[in-house]
Formats: structure tokens, sequence, C-alpha cells
């Protein structure tokens, strides 16, 4: 383990009186801009329970650090055989949390409730609990084994896309169900485990419940004024002169505001327009990116500095008209004068082509690639659901 590691380590077992008492800490394993992960052994796991105890109410144990279960008579032991036949029990590891005091209070207390509220479903890492010393939290979570997604996408086959792509449609599905979106889809919030074909979702972070942030009806909810608007959005190409920007500059319409939370390469398109009534779609449009990144075997595939290059790089692909009728979809005006942006832009298909450098693409990919254009499907009330996604042709009825 490395030295600054190691005294990064120190530091939180200082923080946490007793942490070490109950929690081995092995290694720091992620490192983001919300928080800070290690990967511990829980060595006072109660062995003679046959899964994690979740705790139901957090506010029942008061966020401190969980003293052992008793035992039950009856209970099961999970046990290994070492060589020498005697009876081991096997370790079990956690993933601690460390949120940053950045975080606002409301923020972090929102990822646990969320947490809380998609406890049970095997696709969604569940919490098992949260301390606080002052303005620190920790959340524990089960460690979960999974592979590093910028080495294993050069390797992905069709098959494994297949996997993957089941396992993520099947969690988004779940939390979606509960009227969640988690906005912030991208392989490394999602755990996946090559060999057993199954991920988990993580970092509930920037999740929100639908229409939480509803700052009055966008129009995409009301199709009849889309049209209207579209009409209006080409008078408006026509008198102004053509700017740089992607936002046009003497829009008499007061600034919106919209939840842009995400990640950069990963926002979907009414996120980038500022939609005001964001649905679940948006999650399921960030899917469709990592299904391009792994069929075009190039990651981040989307490298945009900021919310303008990143319309620009969608216009580049998907061509000036489609932008025009996405962005007057959400009651806003496309307009660029940038060369490389077509009128017409690009099909899918080519797009992989180039991208992965081969000169044809396999009847598996080319199914792949019918499921990628319903998830990046620019208008979010045509793009797939979750739940479609799992009965595309792609799942059901595969070709190898
Ligand atoms: P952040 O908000 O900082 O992005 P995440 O919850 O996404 O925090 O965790 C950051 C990283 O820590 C993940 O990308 C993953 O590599 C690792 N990690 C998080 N939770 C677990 C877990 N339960 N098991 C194994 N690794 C985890
Ligand atoms: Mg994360």
């Amino acid at each position: 383990v490395d030295p600054s590691v190691k005294e990064d380590m120190k530091r939180l077992e200082d923080t946490f009186a007793g942490i070490s008492k109950r929690y081995r800490l092995i290694n720091r394993i992620g490192e983001g801009t919300f928080s800070t992960v290690y990967k511990a052994e829980d060595i006072l796991y109660d062995h003679y329970q046959n899964d994690w105890n979740t705790e139901d109410d957090p506010e029942e144990n008061n966020w401190q650090i969980p003293p052992p279960k008793k035992r039950r008579l009856g209970d099961n032991v999970t046990e290994d055989l070492s060589s020498n036949g005697k009876k081991k029990k096997k370790p079990r590891y956690v993933a601690l949390k460390k949120i940053y005091v950045t975080s606002s209070p409301l923020r972090i207390q929102n990822e646990l409730e969320l947490l809380h509220d998609l406890r049970g479903s095997t696709s969604v890492c569940p919490l098992i609990t949260a301390f606080r010393h002052q303005d620190q939290v920790v959340a524990v979570l089960p460690y979960f084994p999974h592979t590093d997604f910028r080495i294993q996408y050069r390797t992905f086959m069709v098959r494994d896309m297949r996997h993957y792509f089941q396992s993520l449609f099947t969690a988004l599905a779940f939390v979606h169900k509960h009227g969640i979106l988690h906005r912030d889809i991208k392989p490394t919030n999602f755990l996946y485990n090559p060999e057993l074909r199954r991920g988990v979702l993580v970092d509930f972070g920037l999740a929100e419940r639908q229409g939480s942030d509803y700052t009055g009806p966008c129009l995409c909810t009301n199709p009849a004024q889309v049209r209207q608007l579209r009409l209006q959005s080409s008078y408006y190409t026509n008198q102004s002169a053509h700017q740089q920007s992607g936002y046009p500059k003497n829009d008499p319409r007061p600034a919106r505001r919209a939840n842009r939370a995400g990640t950069r390469g990963f926002r979907a398109p009414e996120v980038l327009f500022k939609c005001t009534s964001q649905t679940t779609k948006i999650d399921m449009w960030s899917a469709g990116v990592i299904l391009l990144t792994l069929l075009g075997r190039r990651f981040p595939f989307f490298n945009s500095a900021d919310d303008v290059e990143a319309l620009i790089e969608m216009a580049s692909i998907f061509g000036n008209r489609r932008m025009k009728y996405a962005a007057a979809l959400h009651g806003q005006i496309f307009e660029t004068n940038i060369p490389t942006i077509g009128e017409k832009g690009y099909g899918w298909e080519k797009l992989v082509i180039w991208s992965s450098c081969v000169e044809d693409l396999t009847e598996s990919e080319q199914q792949g690639i019918k499921l990628l254009a319903g998830l990046m499907e620019l208008n979010p009330n045509k793009r797939l659901s979750a739940k479609e996604a799992l009965q595309h042709e792609f799942f059901t009825k595969p070709v190898e």
C-alpha cells in the first residue's frame, strides 16, 4: 500500500474513534469528486446471519458504529474449509465511502435515503449502515469485486455486452420503477463483474426523485406547443446572425434553470437543452453512451469541456436539422456556423465503423447498433425505457 494512502487511512481511523475495532482498512479503491472509498474487512461481521444485516432504520442505531449482533441458535455459519481441514470463516469485505465535508448535508441525506428506498434489489449496492462524526460521514457498503472498465472495454465481445447491459438495464428498471433518476450513469458507477455476469449500481450522490426539481412545464411535455415553436425557431434562424455559441444571445425569454448534474460526455441532450421536466430517460441516454463506447472501442467517446462543446459533439453526429428539432422540443434554439456540422449527420453504423477502425460490422454488432439507436434517441419521449430495452431483440433474439 502506498505510504500516502496509509497516512490517509490512518487519518480516517483517528477521526472515527473505534472504527478499527470493527473494520480493518485494506486500501483506497476510489477517489472521486465527492468521496474517497476504501476497501476494508468487517472483522466483526456476523457470520451467524446469512447475509448483510442491513439496518432498516438508520436513525435507530443513531449513526454509530454498529455493535456486533448476538449469535442466534440455529443460524448458519458461512465457513470455508482451509487446507488443513480446520473450519475457517470467510472474510467479509466492505467498501467504506467517506463523503467529503464539502458535500452539503442535504445531499448526503438524499443519497442515504434513496439507497434506503432501493434496498432489497440485487442490482443496487445496498447500504449496510452509515455513521457520522461531526461533519464527516462514512457509508458502509458490501464490497463488490469488479473489473476496471478502462481495461475491460477493449476486450468486450458482443456476447459480453449483452450480459453487461442485461444487468445494467435490470438495475435501471428497478431504480426507475421507484421513480428515481440516477443522473450519473457511467462505467465507474456500475461495478461489473464479468465472471458473475452481473453488476451493481453505486453512487446515488446525484440521484433524485422524478419531478423533484421540476421548474415548470417543459415544452416537450406538450407536443402541440412544440410544433408551434418549430416554426418560430426557423423564423429566428433566418432573421438573426449566426453565432459561434450554442446559445443565442438575444433571446428575450428569461434564462432557464434546470438540473445539469451528471458527468460530461454522459449528459442527455435534454439536460444540455435545460429541459425543465427531466425524466428517468436521461439515464437511458447515458447507458447508450456506454454502449457506443463498447461498440466504437473508444473511451471516453465524448470529450467535451463544457455543455456547449458537448452540443457541438452531438451535432457533428446528428446533424443540424435533428439538433434544431431536439432543441425546439425544450423551447430552445440551436444555431451554429461550424463548418464540420452537416445538415444531415451520420448513421450509427458508419460512426461505429470509423471509430473502431473495422471494415464491416458483424450481424450481432448490427443488432447492437439497433439498440444503440433506441438509447441515443434525441427525443426522450421516443427513447427506450429500461423495461423496453430489456425486450429488445439484442437480448431476446440474439444472433451470434
Ligand atoms: P464518488 O461519489 O466519489 O464517485 P462512488 O460511490 O462512485 O463515489 O465510488 C467511487 C469508486 O469506489 C467506484 O467507482 C468504485 O471503484 C469504488 N467503489 C464504490 N463502492 C464500491 C463497492 N461497494 N464495492 C467495490 N468498490 C466500490
Ligand atoms: Mg462515482
